[in-house]
């Protein structure tokens, strides 16, 4: 700015001095002309008076003049020259001043000399005799007189930059000050230039869209955030040099991290290669997932590249798989054991009956391995009922709850198992009285049925089951005991699983499947259902089933 007004002030300067220079000179040097030539002709009639009263003497008398004065006759010759030799004078006849003053009287003319810097001015006159009486002066032209003058020009020139940068810092100070005062949060309460206004104006207006802007990404920020707070799955943004701009509080659950890590590397968060190698491939591929076991689950990241061909950031989006992982194994397992356990007895029947079949069991024989074909055929019958009955409930996704009456198919379980009981002289006790609770009644009696056919099962002989349905503050207790065998420490939880059983060949001779547990905890966990195992090895076994209120 101060150098804009200093540059326009100069020239306005420079430009001002310079037109004045250049009229006061044509002005001076016009003035000194005319009057030059006025003081020629006066000198000149005077002399020619001179001349024509007393002859060419008077010019003699005068050779000391300013002037130079020469007498010259009609032919062109020199007579008389006051600062020459006559004789050795050129013939003056084409001279314009010569010629002009022969034709009318008078004639005058001007020449510079070689250098330009010299005029010379010629005035000459006709005297009566016919002769021609020439008088000239010589003064310098422009060009000597603005030499003459140069001195006070580059004196003004300068002062004038000085003054100009004066000037110019002054006015630009004064002119920029209030600008650089300007309130710009509020333009329009401004005052200075009216000049500005329109600016101001537009200030006022960009301020209030940059203002509405601002509230709207605020406002989205707000609803991004109230979004991915909500999520239940880990959500973590990263920048283009995989700094963690964003992570929502399930991702910060999950890497065990705080706020603190906003702004940081994510490596500083997730150290584990495969992530590394995973966070790679995406920024090659686009996009990669890996799995990562954390806090007791399983997580599978989504890795995807944002932007183009210059990458923008990195979105990671983890989701729990632990049910889905749990799922899958449980279902592999549960296939392998299946065909490992169908098997068992199909390779049994297919032995006994080729042995039969060629020819290689003996009459007497025969009784013992047709009743080891039926029984393996029991067996396989029982084992795929029970996966049958546990596969259907592995289905149920929709359950329609009813009032059942839990004493009344205690009472038909306990008569069913009858003559069981009966074979090992076990007792069967019912306590309690008729209870209804909001279950589904097929559950109810897989429960029922499965805990207490344990019970005779795995009974002693003269054994006992004490089977009691009793309501309480918190819901309604189904307790089987008995006084059978008992469950080791070490198998007191594993019992559940399915397939599990303590002797193998113990529960396969008493037609076990090692499913019967299995289908009690998953119809139990159908319904709400807490199932509790007590035992002691060789003393007995209490499971208690306690059914919510709903
Ligand atoms: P199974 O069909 O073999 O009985 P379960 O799942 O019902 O399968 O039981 C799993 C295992 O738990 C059984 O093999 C048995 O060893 C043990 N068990 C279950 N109930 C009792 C009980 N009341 N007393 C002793 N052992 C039991």
């Amino acid at each position: 700015m101060t150098k804009k007004i200093f540059r326009s002030s100069l020239i306005v300067a420079a430009t001002v001095s310079l037109a004045a220079i250049i009229i006061i000179t044509g002005i001076l040097y016009n003035y000194f002309n005319s009057s030059t030539i006025l003081q020629l002709k006066s000198q000149l009639d005077f002399a020619a008076n001179g001349v024509e009263n007393c002859g060419i003497e008077y010019l003699n008398g005068i050779s000391q003049n300013n002037y130079r004065l020469t007498l010259i006759k009609s032919d062109g010759s020199v007579i008389f020259d006051t600062d020459a030799d006559a004789a050795k004078m050129d013939n003056h006849i084409d001279r314009a001043e010569i010629k002009s003053a022969l034709n009318t009287g008078y004639g005058e003319s001007e020449r510079f000399s070689a250098t330009l810097l010299e005029k010379t001015f010629y005035c000459a006159k006709k005297l009566k005799n016919g002769d021609i009486l020439r008088i000239c002066a010589t003064q310098y032209s422009v060009l000597t007189l603005l030499l003459g003058i140069m001195q006070p020009i580059i004196v003004i020139f300068v002062l004038a930059i000085i003054l100009s940068a004066i000037l110019a810092k002054r006015m630009s100070k004064k002119i920029v000050e209030p600008l650089n005062n300007l309130d710009l949060e509020n333009p329009l309460e401004n005052d200075i230039y009216d000049e500005i206004s329109p600016l101001l104006l537009h200030i006022e207006q960009q301020n209030r869209r940059i203002r509405r802007q601002f509230e709207e990404i605020k406002q989205n920020r707000k609803k991004f955030d109230a979004v991915i707070e909500n999520m239940n799955e880990a959500l973590i943004i990263l920048d283009e040099d995989e700094n963690i701009i964003t992570a929502n509080n399930a991702a910060m659950h999950l890497f065990k991290t705080n706020k603190e890590c906003i702004g940081k590397s994510f490596i500083l968060t997730e150290r584990s290669f495969d992530v590394d190698n995973a966070l790679k491939e995406a920024e090659n591929s686009g996009h990669s997932e890996v799995n990562i076991q954390r806090a007791g689950g399983e997580y599978q990241l989504n890795i995807s590249r944002i932007g183009g061909k210059k990458k923008l950031g990195t979105v990671i989006l983890a989701f729990d798989v632990t049910d889905k992982v749990f799922a899958e194994r449980n279902r592999k397992e549960f296939t392998a054991n299946v065909s490992h356990e169908l098997k068992t007895p199909l390779q049994s029947i297919m032995g006994s009956a080729e042995l039969i079949e060629n020819g290689l069991v003996k009459s007497q024989d025969m009784p013992r391995f047709i009743k080891n074909i039926h029984s393996e055929a029991n067996r396989l019958v029982t084992l795929i009922d029970d996966i049958i009955r546990l596969s259907a409930l592995d289905e149920k996704s929709e359950l329609e709850f009813e009032s059942v009456d839990l004493y009344e198919i205690a009472k038909e379980v306990m008569h069913n198992l009858k003559n069981a009981a009966e074979a090992k002289n076990i007792s069967l006790e019912l306590d309690g009285k008729s209870t209804e609770i909001n279950g589904v009644k097929q559950l109810v009696y897989e429960i029922v049925n499965n805990i207490c056919e344990n019970a005779v099962k795995y009974n002693k002989d003269n054994g006992q089951v004490k089977i009691s349905v009793e309501k309480s503050d918190d819901g309604t207790y189904f307790t089987v005991s008995d006084t059978g065998i008992g469950i080791d420490e070490e198998h007191q939880t594993r019992v559940f699983e399915r397939f599990y059983r303590v002797d193998k060949s113990h529960s396969k001779k008493i037609g076990g499947t090692g499913l019967g547990l299995s289908i009690v905890k998953h119809a139990a966990d159908c319904l709400g259902a807490e199932v509790k195992l007590e035992s002691v090895i060789g003393k007995g076994t209490a499971v208690t089933v306690k059914f919510k209120y709903f």
